[in-house]
């Protein structure tokens, strides 16, 4: 998962940039990089680690051009390493890319490239989007890049390119700097556009636009290219329209609950998780004294679960704003004081209560196994656990940290593998009741896929929960992630 950012103004950008991409800091905390473009060169400068330690004032002051990109990076694709730090930028035609997705067709593509003898330096999956593009731009004949060459060589790259992506650039288009977005035509990961005066902006998510004061002026459209130039109105060319299915984990789990996407706020849609999950709770006749939420995703779930039935919404877990890594300890106590210089409890919230933990998804189960054990320590009467997102029974090819089957704790609790369409609300319950006793707690609650319908557009990815997936995946690719992950981070 990644954040991306791309402005085009009649001043310097890069100010602005480097201030955007720290609204989209929760997005990738690895690496991050800002590339602008002055009408004549491409300068740029990338790092791994937070915005605010990559960049300082002599960098910005460096990165000269009325047009830029930026972008931090969460690895779901290669390592946390610079080679894999986007934006990306080409020499011919003269050119900086940046996106957020995954391609699913890596492999493939690989070899296509090969066959032209262009060769990738890096794992990143932007790689080959900008190759192809910018091999199909160059194809065009023309050094004077017209919008129609750059809408044919997108319209050639999207034919090739199989999977769920965002994607920004800037190059000279018409002979003036033009700022340039496309999205997958299903519009799985998000992209929004916003504008203040002269200036043009697009961004993985609306609290960047907050941060700018820049107003929203909407999402880019599944399967659009949109041309930004400062002053004037955007050109919007479609390519292809399909169903649009955005990615639900984005507002379960993923953005920030000030961002607004298709015209309501993530914070709105996990309000109404939260009225599901307590209704599911209810319906199973358990019972609480409060509710406790694991911050800070959850917090308005619970905030709407407890006001759904009557009980008081407490903080319970305090998170250390200020922690940094911790580094791999060799033994359980070590490893258990990293966990509570993380996240404390407060025993008094906890102490002689029947309490309600809830939480936004459960993916590889060790951290809610922790916790639990850290909740039991407080001296609670009972421990419910409640989850308002359905349990995760496949895995995400499009972009979120969890690729394979192997990584995913709920298929375990299932009597039988996992199947298209969701486990049905007999099979859920029985899954919930295993799950809860390997666990140690009285009750666990998921929201059922069905729960999903009220709270989301019926036409959605919600593929790592019933197993629909919009952009099919080849068996090469999911054999690919499989070897990549063998040597992934450590489970969460
Ligand atoms: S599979 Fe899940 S996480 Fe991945 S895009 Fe679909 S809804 Fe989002």
């Amino acid at each position: 998962m990644c954040g991306f950012i791309g402005i085009v103004d009649d001043a310097s950008v890069s100010g602005l940039l480097s201030m955007s991409l720290q609204a989209l800091q929760h997005r990738g905390q690895d690496s991050c990089g800002i590339f602008t473009y002055d009408g004549a060169h491409f300068p740029g400068h990338r790092g791994l680690g937070l915005v605010k330690d990559v960049f300082d004032q002599r960098v910005v002051d460096r990165l000269v051009g009325s047009a830029g990109i930026g972008h931090v990076r969460y690895p779901t694709a290669g390592s946390g390493v610079l080679e894999d730090t986007q934006p990306f930028f080409e020499r011919r035609p003269g050119l900086i890319m940046a996106h957020n997705g995954n391609v699913t067709n890596y492999e493939a593509l690989e070899a296509l490239l090969r066959e032209r003898s262009i060769h990738l330096v890096s794992r990143c999956d932007v790689e080959p989007i900008l190759c192809l593009f910018a091999d199909e731009v160059m194809g065009q004949g023309s050094t004077a890049h017209t919008a129609e060459h750059v809408v044919a060589a997108i319209q050639a790259t999207v034919s090739a390119v199989k999977g769920a992506y965002s994607v920004v650039f800037v190059m000279e288009v018409d002979g003036r700097p033009t700022l340039v977005a496309f999205r997958d035509s299903h519009g799985i990961r998000p992209a929004v556009v916003g504008r203040a005066g002269n200036a043009w902006c697009v961004t993985s998510e609306s609290v960047a636009l907050d941060a700018l004061g820049y107003s929203l002026v909407g999402d880019l459209a599944p399967g659009e290219v949109m041309f930004f130039r400062a002053g004037e109105e955007p050109e919007r060319h479609l390519l292809e329209v399909r169903l649009s299915t955005p990615c639900v984990f984005e507002s379960i789990y993923f953005s920030r609950p000030d961002s607004v996407e298709l015209g309501r706020t993530i914070y709105e849609r996990r309000l109404d998780l939260g009225t599901r999950l307590a209704r599911h709770f209810k319906a199973r006749g358990l019972q609480a004294d409060r509710v406790i939420p694991v911050p800070d995703t959850s917090r308005p779930a619970a905030i709407a679960f407890g006001e759904e039935l009557g009980l008081p919404c407490r903080e319970g877990f305090i998170k250390n704003r200020y922690s940094g890594r911790t580094f791999i300890m060799g033994s359980q106590a070590g490893r258990e004081a990293a966990v509570r210089l993380k996240l404390n409890l407060i025993r008094s919230e906890f102490e002689g209560q029947r309490v309600v933990i809830i939480d936004d998804s459960i993916v590889r189960g060790t951290t809610i196994r922790r916790l639990v054990k850290s909740v039991w320590e407080q001296g609670p009467t009972e421990v419910h656990v409640a989850i308002h997102a359905p349990p995760v029974l496949h895995p995400c090819f499009y972009g979120i940290d969890m690729s394979t089957e192997a990584e995913l704790a709920a298929p375990d609790y299932l009597k039988a593998p996992p199947r298209e369409g969701g486990p049905s609300i007999e099979e859920q319950r029985a899954m919930e009741e295993r799950w809860a006793e390997d666990l140690g707690v009285d009750s666990l609650t998921f929201l059922n896929v069905r729960g999903l319908d009220t709270v989301f557009p019926a036409s959605r990815c919600a593929a790592c929960f019933d197993g629909v997936y919009p952009q099919p995946v080849s068996e090469a690719h999911k054999q690919a992630i499989v070897r990549d992950r063998t040597c992934a981070r450590p489970p969460n």
